[in-house]
């Protein structure tokens, strides 16, 4: 086969991200489950991802093969009982897709949707648990990625404490930048991915959970390959996976956290993100383009721009001159129709935000555009 690419593709998308370059040669070599420096690159980054949950002495982080969607459907089968129901909160695609795995699943669940342009209230919340006495867990996004929509999970950690429910979150977007305490929130499980904010390869998701709520979740799963606590039974017990893991993933994913705590660990990374997003939408903004969020809402993990209003405008036009620079955006999986999306997470710095508006803006002036901004309907409509 012959590599048809002419340049280095640099991913302005929130997952899988671009690397830095001392992962790839980590992956180079091959590697059997059970060598000794495997074992031991899993224990080290287990224990890194719970110091980064703040739930040493309290939680365990359990390695899961696929991209994380297997990783929360897992915790979905191995976190509610047989006789429990779930609420799901909804204000995107990402907790749609929490949605369409309780239904294939035929888990009993109520959804709670809210706007995608707002946090959900504490009222909504109540609300909604108010409604049904036998929901027994809870599960949300923490940051909505078809949007960057920031979501209050300390809220949400509140009313489950104070109603007795258990806490689910889908922290793939968030985990390794956004602070979160698990034991504080008292947080049950939570989702992460090797492939965002942690910046490695694709092909590895992770749960941290609450050691204690796990032990009560043996025989829950229904499935086989689905079921988290004989993989941490298993991953306790032997250092290995149950079946074969993704190795090259693992070995990118440890080189990965060691960046990770180079660079000065998630406060760090949070603060390089702030700088790329806020350098991504000042450029942005200074062409004309409007964001879908209010910044006071946004997480810098991504940023929703509208359209241009402009009749010479063509969202498959652009993607296309963009991606023959090297420079790929956002395809698909919108909160709201009639936007696009830009990433700022992966090896990406300021620098390679406004090289990006640059790209941007010369390839809408070659199309013809010349308003960047919304047009008044796509406005009127939020
Ligand atoms: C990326 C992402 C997922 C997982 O998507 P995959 O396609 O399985 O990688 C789940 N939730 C959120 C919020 C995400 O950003």
């Amino acid at each position: 086969m012959r590599n048809t690419l002419q340049h280095q593709n640099r991913l302005l998308i929130p997952g899988p991200v671009s690397l830095s370059d001392v992962i790839r040669p980590v992956m180079l070599d091959d590697h059997s489950a059970g060598e000794p420096e495997m074992i031991e690159a899993l224990r080290a980054a287990r224990r890194y991802l719970t110091e980064l949950a703040r739930a040493e002495g309290w939680g365990t982080t359990i390695p899961f093969p696929g991209s994380a969607t297997y990783a929360n459907e897992a915790v979905i089968r191995t976190f509610v009982p047989n006789d429990g129901r779930l609420l799901v909160h909804s204000n995107g695609a990402y907790g749609d897709w929490l949605i369409t795995m309780c239904r294939r699943m035929e888990m009993p669940h109520v959804v709670l949707r809210t706007p995608p342009t707002r946090p959900p209230t504490s009222a909504e919340f109540r609300k909604a648990l108010a409604l049904d006495s036998q929901i027994t867990h809870v599960m949300m996004v923490h940051v909505e990625t078809s949007s960057g929509l920031l979501n209050p999970i300390e809220m949400v950690a509140d009313l489950c404490s104070t109603y007795h429910k258990g806490l689910l979150v889908d922290a793939v977007a968030s985990f390794g930048a956004l602070p979160i305490d698990m034991k504080e929130l008292n947080i049950q499980a939570l989702v992460l991915s090797s492939n965002k904010c942690i910046e490695g390869p694709p092909g590895l998701a992770w749960v941290i959970c609450d050691r204690a709520a796990l032990e009560c979740c043996e025989g829950n799963a229904r499935s086989l390959s689905l079921d988290l606590w004989d993989q941490d039974r298993s991953v306790d017990r032997t250092g290995c996976f149950r079946f074969t893991p993704p190795t090259h993933s693992i070995r990118g994913a440890y080189a990965a956290l060691e960046l990770h705590r180079a660079e000065g660990g998630s406060a760090a990374r949070l603060r390089r993100y702030h700088v790329n997003r806020r350098r991504l939408v000042n450029d942005m903004r200074n062409l004309g383009f409007q964001t879908l969020l209010a910044d006071a809402h946004a997480a810098p993990i991504v940023a929703t721009f509208y359209d241009p209003n402009d009749e010479h405008y063509d969202f498959g036009r652009m993607y296309d001159g963009l991606a023959s620079q090297g420079l790929i955006i956002v395809p698909g999986r919108l909160a709201v129709p009639g936007t696009f999306r830009i990433g700022c997470i992966g090896a990406l710095t300021e620098d390679s935000m406004s090289n990006a508006v640059g790209a941007i803006r010369d390839v809408l002036h070659d199309m013809g555009v010349q308003r960047f901004g919304a047009g008044p309907a796509a406005l009127g409509a939020m």
